[in-house]
């Protein structure tokens, strides 16, 4: 059977008010991931918050990201992934980031978690939710208990080179109400504990879900491929140059001839000369040439 990896896949259950979704990220994560000498614990950790990432933008009703941003005092300072519309991932981890541990989100302790809606068009709205005790997959369904209004359910496991999620979340109430709608919300998500990380690794998503749900008629969307891929530009970078004093900036092209800028989310520099000194030439300057650089 085909593995499906860096897919997403949509589910629906007939007659019953629950939507699905279950990610699976292998060659996308590593190249998200070896971007940085990340330690396994590290990787483990951004490969939860990819999964995580995918499920939730499934939600996106526009085109627009879903940034999941986490940030501590503690071992690793930021740890962040997004995912667009189009099913691209890029995020990084910075602090320690080459600690161990045998709980990933401990790295994280006592910080919190912030979930940022990005419309291209349109508002941005944030809402965050405190890192205690607890998975990620925990942490967001507090996220969801008290921003929502309809209940969400995580599961979430990373190897470091894989990861997975499955996510059901409670549509509004047509087919069935009150204590028959909770009841069945209780039944799918009961089924879904049953699951260990290594099966919810392990399986391909079509698999897992005749496993937990084949007592139920489910509906399944056509796998949605997520892909690593960076928003990052040379006129982004050209913004950012264009907020340092002139000073420096002679500085640095007295000294190294150029100025370039790379991009820790995906390795890829981006080189501009004096006309940095003109900001409107910035952008209307020859290019230089983008050098990528390999891992
Ligand atoms: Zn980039």
């Amino acid at each position: 059977m085909e593995m499906l990896t860096d897919t997403s896949l949509r589910f629906l259950f007939d007659g019953i008010d629950v939507r699905g979704e279950s990610v699976k990220l292998g060659p996308a994560l590593v190249d998200m991931l070896g971007q940085q000498p990340y330690s396994k614990t590290v990787n483990r950790l951004l490969g939860e918050f990819a999964s995580a990432a995918v499920l939730i933008s499934n939600n996106l009703k526009y085109e627009g990201r879903i940034i999941l941003q986490a940030k501590s005092s503690h071992a690793i300072t930021l740890a962040m992934v997004e995912c667009s519309s189009e099913g691209h991932i890029r995020g990084i981890a910075q602090g320690d980031i080459q600690q161990e541990s045998s709980d990933p989100m401990s790295l994280l302790s006592g910080g919190h978690l912030a979930l940022t809606i990005e419309r291209d068009q349109g508002q941005r709205y944030q809402g965050i939710v405190a890192l205690e005790k607890g998975s990620l997959a925990d942490v967001l369904e507090a996220y969801f208990a008290q921003s929502e209004q309809l209940g969400a359910k995580f599961w979430l496991a990373s190897d470091g080179q894989t990861s997975a999620g499955l996510m059901l979340q409670q549509l509004p109430a047509q087919l069935s109400q009150g204590a028959a709608r909770e009841e069945n919300w209780n039944h799918l998500c009961t089924l879904a504990e049953t699951i260990s990380s290594t099966e919810l690794l392990d399986l391909p998503p079509e698999t897992l879900l005749f496993k937990l749900y084949h007592e139920e008629t489910v509906t399944l969307y056509p796998p949605t491929p997520i892909l690593f891929k960076c928003r990052c530009s040379r006129e982004r970078s050209a913004d950012t140059i264009a907020l340092l004093p002139d000073s420096e900036k002679e500085d640095i092209l007295a000294e190294l001839g150029e100025i370039t800028l790379t991009c820790e989310l995906c390795g890829t520099s981006y080189c501009f000369g004096p006309e940095v000194l003109d900001p409107a030439g910035v952008i209307n300057a020859p290019q230089k040439g983008e050098a990528r650089t390999l891992h």
